[in-house]
């Protein structure tokens, strides 16, 4: 069975994506932190990084770099780094967004409208 990663990146789940490309795709976690909080997936799915071939690391992270200098520029916010990978077995690194200081326990609720707002501010097309 396919991940629920896997399905957001074959469009069988909807997500505000903010990314893609061959190899990659990123969009907005449905559970924020902080608002911007993203997630950055590799196309193919396996359950942790490291299993990951060369390539396919490199264009994770490539994309993780990407979209945190992106970040910088359009929110003026630094990006948190986060690697869990305890609920959706398929690799994904977390990127937060934030202004100054890291708090732990973070959570921010978001409407609909204010989810389009960050993707529309974000997204790279
Ligand atoms: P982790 O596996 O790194 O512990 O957490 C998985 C993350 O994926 C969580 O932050 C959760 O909010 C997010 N997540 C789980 N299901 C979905 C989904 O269907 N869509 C999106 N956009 N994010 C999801």
């Amino acid at each position: 069975m396919s991940s629920i990663f896997t399905k957001i990146v074959n469009g069988e789940i909807p997500c505000y994506k903010i990314y893609e490309d061959e190899k990659t795709m990123a969009f907005l976690d449905i559970n924020p932190e902080t608002p911007g909080h993203t997630l950055v997936i590799p196309k193919v799915e396996v359950d942790k990084i490291y299993e990951l071939s060369d390539e396919d690391y490199t264009a994770l992270m490539n994309t993780v770099k990407k979209l945190s200098v992106h970040m910088e520029k359009v929110l003026g916010a630094r990006t948190l780094w986060k690697v869990i990978g305890t609920d959706v077995p398929h690799a994904h690194v977390h990127l937060l967004p934030f202004d100054k200081t890291w708090h732990q326990d973070r959570h921010v609720e978001l409407t609909e409208d204010e989810f389009k707002e960050i993707q529309k501010k974000l997204e790279i097309k």
